[in-house]
């Protein structure tokens, strides 16, 4: 069973390093895949790479690292315990307005269908208890449409995905929605709503006694 899950794991991660199925593949370094304890039990999941993870091939490394440390440290959630990734694995980006170079920005509608089944198989994989996300582009993943995360973040909700019945309760994964943390930096009542949330994320973690 195991050495399945592996062999899985394996094919997973081999033939997303081929992938060419969106624009993305002709400007990326590398395809970052998600990294850390592939039997976690939370996942935390971003946007999308940026500068420091697309030259690494390594998720929330850079400026993202900050936002992981800050993340680790509110919750108490220890790093070897936790599975990092992103909704989407290639780095978007736009030509720099300062003339030359670029920038990263967000992915767009159609970029994120096209990675959408890598995410699918990556979780499906993983299987976790607890799902983070971080900002709308990883909680549209769970929801039909755009979300609005000022009425979203902090509302954690059950999600189950495709391929599990409806019987089986105790397979739900529960998400819970963040705001992304470049959405804090100018907004002092984003940040006071933000380390709520975390309070209540770890709360609930404590309860299911995944702390
Ligand atoms: S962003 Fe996703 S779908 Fe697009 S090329 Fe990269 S791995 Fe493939």
């Amino acid at each position: 069973m195991q050495a399945n899950r592996s062999r899985e794991w394996q094919i997973w991660q081999d033939q997303l390093l081929l992938c060419q199925a969106c624009v993305l593949c002709q400007t990326r370094t590398r395809i970052v895949c998600g990294n850390g304890n592939a039997k976690a039990s939370i996942v935390l999941l971003g946007e999308a790479p940026g500068k420091q993870e697309d030259l690494s091939g390594i998720p929330f490394c850079g400026q993202a690292g900050k936002i992981l440390d800050d993340f680790l440290a509110a919750t108490g959630i220890q790093k070897e315990t936790l599975y990092i990734g992103n909704t989407v694995k290639c780095r978007p980006v736009a030509v720099s307005k300062k003339g030359s170079g670029f920038v990263n920005r967000k992915p767009q509608k159609k970029e994120q269908q096209a990675c959408k089944p890598w995410l699918a198989q990556e979780l499906f994989l993983l299987d976790p208890q607890v799902i983070v996300t971080l900002g709308a582009v990883p909680l549209s993943h769970f929801i039909q449409k755009a979300p609005k995360m000022s009425q979203w973040h902090g509302r954690p909700f059950d999600y189950l995905p495709s391929y599990i019945s409806e019987q089986n309760e105790k397979k739900k994964w529960l998400i819970f929605p963040l705001y992304h943390p470049a959405a804090l930096i100018y907004d002092r009542k984003k940040v006071v709503d933000y380390q709520t949330d975390l309070y209540l994320l770890a709360q609930i973690l404590r309860e299911k006694e995944l702390l």
